[in-house]
């Protein structure tokens, strides 16, 4: 059986440095593979620019022109933000910025993580370098990721079977369900080491979602067009655990946009119906 997937909403443009596509190319593969919805997703992380300025993340500040219905994929607007300490602290939080872009004061305090993700439709929370996590006890390492899900604007925990970090797979998967939050299944995970530690790691947390009822996204994490919406891997070891196709929350645009809704991310339902050929 294969899995209906319609939604692809952790991927990577030319803007995370090691991403190689523009977000025109890519929402042109969507629309190629009949992918209804793209959530366009760069890194906001340390590890794009030496210096944490604002101005080296304007990127993400002026995405409101970009049309939500773009060539009839419909484009969501989002950031893979990394998880950055044992608190669940998240890029950004600890950086202020008094200035916008051109130099001007800003009228109230605020945080580089305030000011890039303000406007943004969703975040997807990652270790990228687990440094930090090294020798930390297991309910340090869990409650990081707890926390983590609880910022409001944080939708989906990425590819947490990659990043090396252990932790209470109940614990955190209790609470994900709690707040209708959503545990990424990332198929460059699963592509890049198709029978070893990751492939294990990623069905064990499959297999407790299904059992737990816990929503799942799958996910390329493409860093080039052409692997969007594809998920081979994916859909492979889905299968062979006999993992449930209404726990798969970016099975359809409607599902994916209800689903953002229900753990009160944002509420961006009225986009399920929109069409080309309507407005
Ligand atoms: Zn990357
Ligand atoms: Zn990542």
């Amino acid at each position: 059986m294969a899995y209906q997937i319609a939604c692809d909403v952790h991927t990577h443009t030319l803007f995370s440095r090691h991403a190689y596509s523009t977000i025109s190319e890519n929402v042109a593969v969507c629309r190629e593979r009949g992918i209804e919805l793209l959530g366009s997703t760069d890194h906001f992380s340390e590890m794009l620019f030496p210096e944490q300025h604002i101005r080296n993340f304007q990127y993400f500040q002026n995405q409101d022109i970009w049309p939500r219905l773009w060539d009839g994929v419909t484009l969501l607007h989002g950031a893979e933000v990394d998880i950055v300490s044992l608190d669940g602290g998240l890029f950004g939080q600890d950086i202020d910025v008094s200035e916008t872009i051109v130099g001007n004061p800003y009228r109230e305090a605020g945080s580089l993580f305030d000011r890039v993700t303000g406007q943004l439709d969703y975040l997807i929370a990652s270790v990228h370098n687990g440094a930090f996590t090294k020798g930390a006890p297991l309910a340090r390492t869990t409650s990081m990721y707890v926390r983590a899900l609880e910022n409001p604007k944080v939708f989906i925990l990425g590819h947490t079977g990659r990043s090396g970090v252990p932790f209470d797979y109940d614990e955190v998967l209790t609470v994900a369900k709690e707040k209708h939050k959503l545990i990424e299944i990332n198929e460059h995970s699963l592509e890049v080491d198709s029978r070893g530690w990751f492939h294990t790691v990623c069905s064990r947390i499959a297999q407790r979602c299904a059992e737990m009822g816990v929503g799942i996204v799958v996910s390329t994490d493409a860093h080039v067009a052409p692997v969007i919406g594809r998920f081979p891997h994916a859909q492979d070891m889905l299968e062979s655990i006999g993992f449930p196709q209404e726990l798969i929350m970016n099975r359809d645009r409607a599902t994916f946009l209800g689903a953002l809704a229900d753990a009160d991310v944002c509420n961006l339902t009225e986009l399920a119906s929109l069409s080309e050929y309507t407005d």
